[in-house]
């Protein structure tokens, strides 16, 4: 073997294959090559093509060699090859620059940018990552739109967007609910889904919901009954909801209780309660279809709005029970909500948090952060952090389960301040590697049209890859994604 192979080999044999190292070694081979032109020792063509050949044979041999050791990817987490072929390099140029133009109308006031923790007040935090899903979006409503450097908070360890929308431009994204959540494409309805859209109700629509509504809850399937007649979705959410009054009705026991529902949905869970423990139940509901539904159904009282800037119940008196769903992700001012929480709740009452997101579901999963990090979720977890930040805000943990990375938690109001330790050092620094890594491969996950944003850390990103393992080079050294097998379903790109 020649001197420049024998190189190339050590390189290729090295513990971790860098593009820095690819880099070099293409340096070096063409500095050879051209060495060789100079000198007209051989045919050109014919040398390449050999090395070439060996090159491919040692990447090849190096990528096996990685899976049976096991030694970067943990045996746990079986990868296979995502079939899109990662480039090297992409440009900074956008591919179509006509469909990148800014949305019409959004208001730049407010944008917090927030010098502490908005869950416990400290004021130390490392940024984790820059951007929001906006960012996968062609358009988006200006820059800072998605510009929410997510920060890892020191103590409680809430991962929090240190820069958010609020007042005008909050309720503007609000507004644009599936727009921003690019569900639609900018200006578009989104059809069907009459049942939990973000739209006002017509007289039309109501009629039409309140004519569908009549057939009841649980239609019966014995006799035929259509789907086109009935509101499935009421039988399909008490269903699905049935998990929580499970939990509810095993771990407390009251007696006609007065039960409050934040961002309920179609009033299930509150109607479930009515059923086990006779209570007097109050729902606030998010969209007008929901608030319409919730009364013409189950006549729950559902006039008090939802808002996730300045929270406030709208129901006078104290409840027993509260129930939140997937709020603490969402609120605009966390310390701010738990305290109207706490305040609303009698000595001693309990709080039901559910369905918010742990972050393991892009931690350890290999779904794209930013597409999961939406412009509506503004605070992040894992278990140990979302129980400091009840501790800090005057609540006991009682209970906490989970199912598919989502949270469900009761507490309990505490009379005096509780007792918690901050995060240790060992926590912060395993999820600060995790995002970074996370960060990292959702870059890679990026559409096509929406790369150009990432040219200058793209690279970065591919090589970072490459060593932690969810890059991997073939044969002729084209780069794929290398994702756990489960996640090759979730992510639709390819
Ligand atoms: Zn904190």
């Amino acid at each position: 073997m020649s001197n420049i192979l024998q190189r190339a080999a050590r390189v290729l044999g090295a513990p971790f294959l860098t593009l820095r190292r690819l880099d070099r070694l293409g340096d070096m081979l063409e500095k050879r090559l051209d060495q060789l032109e100079k000198r007209g020792l051989q045919p050109l063509a014919e040398r390449q093509a050999r090395l070439e050949t060996q090159v491919g044979q040692l990447t090849q041999s190096l990528t096996a060699l990685r899976q049976t050791s096991g030694a970067r990817v943990a045996s746990k987490d079986e990868r296979s090859a995502f079939r899109r072929e990662l480039p090297v390099e992409v440009s900074a140029q956008p591919p179509a620059p006509d469909a990148t133009e800014p949305l019409q109308g959004c208001p730049t006031q407010t944008v917090l940018k927030l010098g502490a923790c908005p869950v416990c007040g400290c004021q130390t935090f490392t940024p984790v990552c820059r951007f929001n899903k906006m960012i996968t979006m062609p358009r988006m409503p200006d820059a800072a739109a998605a510009d929410y450097n997510y920060s890892l908070c020191h103590q409680c360890g809430v991962v929090f967007a240190a820069r958010r929308p609020a007042g005008a431009r909050f309720a503007w994204l609000l507004q644009h609910f599936e727009e921003s959540l690019g569900r639609t494409g900018p200006g578009s309805k989104r059809a069907g889904k009459i049942v939990l859209n973000s739209y006002d109700l017509d007289d039309a629509g109501k009629a039409r919901l309140r004519e569908l509504a009549s057939k009841g809850v649980f239609v019966s399937e014995h006799d035929g009954a259509s789907r086109k007649d009935h509101l499935w979705q009421l039988q399909a959410d008490r269903l699905s909801n049935s998990r929580h009054l499970e939990i509810l009705g095993s771990l407390l026991n009251l007696s006609a209780p007065r039960v409050l529902e934040i961002r309920s949905r179609l009033g299930s869970n509150l109607a479930g309660l009515q059923r086990i423990w006779k209570a007097e139940t109050f729902a606030i509901p998010m969209f007008p279809s929901q608030r319409f539904l919730i009364q013409e159904v189950y006549g729950i009282p559902s006039d008090a709005a939802l808002d996730f800037d300045h929270f406030h119940v709208g129901y006078e008196g104290t409840f027993d029970l509260i129930l939140s769903n997937h709020m603490i992700t969402h609120t605009v001012r966390p310390r701010e909500y738990l305290a109207t929480v706490h305040a609303a709740l009698r000595p001693g009452g309990h709080v039901y948090f559910y369905n918010e997101p742990l972050e393991e579901e892009f931690l350890e999963h290999d779904k794209s952060m930013f597409n999961t990090l939406n412009a509506f979720h503004v605070q992040a977890f894992n278990r140990e952090s979302f129980v400091r930040a009840l501790n800090a805000n005057g609540f006991e943990v009682v209970y906490m389960g989970s199912r598919d990375s989502s949270l469900m938690c009761l507490a309990r109001r505490a009379e005096g301040p509780v007792l918690w330790e901050p995060m240790s050092d060992r926590e912060r620094s395993t999820r600060r590697r995790a995002y970074r890594s996370a960060e990292e491969l959702s870059i890679l996950l990026l559409p096509e049209t929406v790369r150009y944003r990432f040219a200058d850390r793209w690279k970065k990103a591919v090589e970072h890859g490459l060593e932690t393992g969810f890059v991997a080079a073939d044969e002729r050294g084209r780069l794929r994604l290398m994702l756990r097998t489960a996640a090759l379903r979730e992510n639709a790109l390819g």
